[in-house]
């Protein structure tokens, strides 16, 4: 007997009839003599829907309180399939019950719409699991310290998934969604993409936090912290395929390093067009400036990317950084407010249609000249880099957005990934 969570994503749940399959899939696994916890996501379009009816409301954001009525309203999409699963077990004959976030409780911190998870109480979970029972848990939300319920941000529902199956102990969290695995790009923008078997922690950590919006960063992190192992598979095969042959479809996120394995110098390319380009120009290049901006930002809760600081002519200097493009408005104005009066900036610019592609791959570690390789082809296809940025297993660039789907074919090309997976080693 395992301790299993699953988790479902929006379109899994997007009607009584996926709920249904759903219960059925669970229920197959619960009679096998797992004990189960399923963690579902709001039915596809609720939470946009329930976002759109606030902002029908208030169109121009109305203050700090928002924040938390905005997370009591979009928290209660998960609240309502949640239940509605909870009832489909039951009408298949099992014992199931539904628990909300502050109900486990699924301890966070205080910032609305962002909250991150802090501590999870296993108890009442552990309880029923032992008295026989499926336990729902909602996905996307928890409870702060002062128990006003908060939100994970948007796609949550993995954290929440991951995070639970971390409490708990469990033994696999298996996240089932709308596409079969993780592939080595979007297939729809390169058809050739093949879906990985499996990719190490490491890779999937890069490809999340890039743009693959096959799950949320943050509960790969978790799934790294705690080392939780996962995997990814679609919630779109019938309900009633062999269990085990379920149980390894997908693809699982390893923690084994595969250093002895031949390993493919690039295993994914990843792009990412949800962030924008800030310049501050003409700052003084003295001590403290990469501080007094990027300080400013961060301390409004922005999260900053890529960084770059030019040379500096005549004591000034230019400095560049993307954010999240729903941050830019925000970003600039801080900007212009805080930063430009006290450094005598000369001007600051934003430019919203970049996007920035990666190659990731953890045989790059043991490669050199990858990066160059990278440059070459973009360079063939006339492709201008604005940004860089590398780590040890990963090389991004930011270009221009409307280069985005030429620059990843190429890559896709280039690095061999149209080939099949076995062709790879030799690559
Ligand atoms: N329902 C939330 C969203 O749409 C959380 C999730 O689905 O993971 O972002
Ligand atoms: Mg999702």
């Amino acid at each position: 007997m395992a301790l299993i969570v699953h988790k479902y994503g929006g379109t899994s749940m997007g009607s009584t009839e996926r709920i249904r399959n759903v219960a059925k899939r669970v229920a197959k696994w619960h009679r096998a003599g797992h004990q189960m916890v399923v963690v579902p996501s709001a039915m596809s379009g609720e939470t946009n829907r329930l976002l759109g009816l606030a902002k029908e409301l208030a169109p121009a954001k109305p203050g700090a309180a928002y924040g938390r009525e905005l997370d009591q309203l979009g928290a209660t999409g998960e609240q309502a399939s949640s239940a509605l699963l909870a009832i489909a077990l039951q009408a298949e004959g099992l014992e199931a019950i539904s628990f909300s976030g502050w109900q486990v409780p699924i301890k966070t911190d205080s910032s609305y719409t962002k909250a991150r998870i802090e501590s999870i109480e296993d108890v009442r979970v552990k309880a029923e699991l032992d008295a026989g029972k499926v336990v729902i848990i909602t996905g996307f939300q928890g409870v702060d310290p002062l128990g006003n319920v908060t939100t994970l941000g948007r796609g949550g529902s993995d954290t929440s998934a991951v995070a639970v199956a971390a409490a708990l102990k469990a033994d696999e969290c298996l996240i089932y969604t709308d596409v079969d695995g993780v592939y080595t790009t979007d297939p729809r923008v390169v058809p050739q993409a093949r879906r990985m078997e499996r990719v190490s922690f490491e890779e999937m950590l890069e490809m999340a936090s890039m743009g693959s919006k096959v799950l949320q960063i943050r509960s790969v992190e978790f799934a790294g912290k705690y080392r939780v192992p996962m995997r990814v598979l679609s919630s779109f095969t019938p309900w009633d395929i062999d269990l085990n042959e379920e149980a390894r479809s997908g693809t699982l996120i390893t923690f084994e390093d595969n250093e002895d394995m031949e390993q493919a110098v690039v295993s994914g390319i990843a792009f990412n067009r949800d962030e924008a380009k800030v310049s501050v120009l003409g700052v003084p290049d003295t001590p403290g400036i990469a501080y007094q901006i990027l300080g400013a930002v961060a301390d409004a809760n922005i999260e900053v990317d890529v960084i770059i600081q030019n040379v500096s002519k005549d004591g000034k200097t230019d400095f560049s950084f993307t954010v999240n493009r729903n941050d830019l408005a925000k970003t600039l104005d801080l900007l212009q407010e805080q930063v430009v009066p006290k450094l005598g900036a000369t001007e600051v610019l934003g430019d919203a249609k970049i996007c920035k592609v990666s190659i990731v791959g953890i045989g790059m570690r043991s490669h050199v000249g990858v990066a160059s390789r990278m440059f070459r082809c973009l360079s063939n296809d006339n492709i201008n880099i604005q940004m860089i940025s590398t780590s040890e297993i990963k090389t991004s660039v930011v270009i221009d957005e409307k280069y985005m789907e030429l620059a990843v074919r190429a890559l896709h090309r280039e690095f061999d990934l149209d080939q099949p997976q076995d062709s790879l080693a030799k690559a």
